[in-house]
C-alpha cells in the first residue's frame, strides 16, 4: 500500500478551497504555544482558523497554566500583525484573519483514566496513541457543537510523534462526529524548522518534555 503524503493531501484540500472560493471554519487543537507558532502561520491565510486548547496531560496546573498563557500570548501577537497590517512572515499575507481560542476543561484525571493500562509504555507507543485519542475526540464533539467545518491537530508538527497514528486517531474521532478531519504532516516542508525559528522570534516558553508526568519522568531519566 503507498504511503499517504499528509502535507500534500492538505496542499490540495487548500487548492480546492482557493479554486471555490471558500474559507472554511477550522477547529485547531493545539498542544502548547511553540508547536501553534508554524501551524497558525500557515493555516491562518486559508481558514477562520480557532484554537482549542485542550490538554487534561500536562502534568500539573502550573506548567498548564504557563503552556495555556503562552498560547493565547501567541494568538495576540498573530491578531496584533493582522491589526497593524504587518505581514513579514513566511507564509503570512494579507488574507491573513484573526484567530480565536476556545480553552478545553483541564481534568488531569480524564487523562490518567483514558491511558490507564498504558502507563507504562514509553513515549510513541500505546499510551500516546490513548492520549491522541482523548484530545482528539474532544476537539470533535466541540467542533461539531460549534458548528466547524474541519478539525485538525497541531501534534503533527512534532518529530517525535507519528502523522500515521495521528491521522488515522483525527479521521476516526471526527468521522464519528460528522466532521472532516484536515489530513497534516506540520513538520514537512520546514515545518518544524519554521517553528524553532517563530518560538525564537516570539520568545516562546518551549517546555522540554511532551507534556504528561510519564514524559516527564522518562526526560528526567534521560538525562541522569
Ligand atoms: S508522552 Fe505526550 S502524547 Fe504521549 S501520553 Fe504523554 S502527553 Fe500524551
Amino acid at each position: 500500500m503507498n504511503k499517504r503524503n499528509y502535507a500534500k493531501e492538505l496542499e490540495n484540500r487548500i487548492w480546492d478551497f482557493q479554486n471555490k472560493g471558500e474559507h472554511p471554519k477550522l477547529l485547531l487543537h493545539a498542544c502548547c504555544a511553540p508547536c501553534s507558532s508554524y501551524c497558525l502561520e500557515y493555516l491562518r491565510e486559508y481558514f477562520d482558523v480557532t484554537v482549542f486548547f485542550y490538554n487534561p496531560n500536562i502534568t500539573d496546573g502550573a506548567e498548564y497554566k504557563k503552556r495555556v498563557e503562552e498560547e493565547k500570548r501567541l494568538i495576540g501577537e498573530y491578531n496584533r500583525q493582522v491589526l497593524l497590517g504587518i505581514f513579514d512572515g513566511m507564509n503570512s499575507s494579507r488574507n491573513a484573519g484573526k484567530i480565536d481560542i476556545i480553552e478545553g476543561v483541564y481534568e488531569p484525571g480524564d487523562f490518567y483514566k483514558a491511558v490507564a493500562g498504558y502507563e507504562s509504555c514509553p513515549e510513541g507507543g500505546d499510551r500516546c496513541r490513548k492520549c491522541f485519542e482523548l484530545r482528539l475526540s474532544e476537539t470533535a464533539r466541540i467542533a461539531k457543537e460549534y458548528d466547524f467545518d474541519y478539525i485538525t491537530t497541531t501534534l503533527t508538527i512534532s518529530p517525535l510523534k507519528n502523522a500515521d497514528i495521528l491521522n488515522e486517531v483525527g479521521e476516526r474521532a471526527a468521522g464519528k462526529e460528522g466532521i472532516t478531519f484536515l489530513p497534516s504532516d506540520f513538520k514537512k516542508k520546514d515545518g518544524y524548522k519554521r517553528s524553532i525559528e517563530l518560538s525564537r522570534r516570539f520568545g516562546l516558553y518551549r517546555q522540554d518534555f511532551c507534556g504528561c508526568s510519564f514524559s516527564k519522568a522518562e526526560r528526567i531519566q534521560k538525562s541522569d
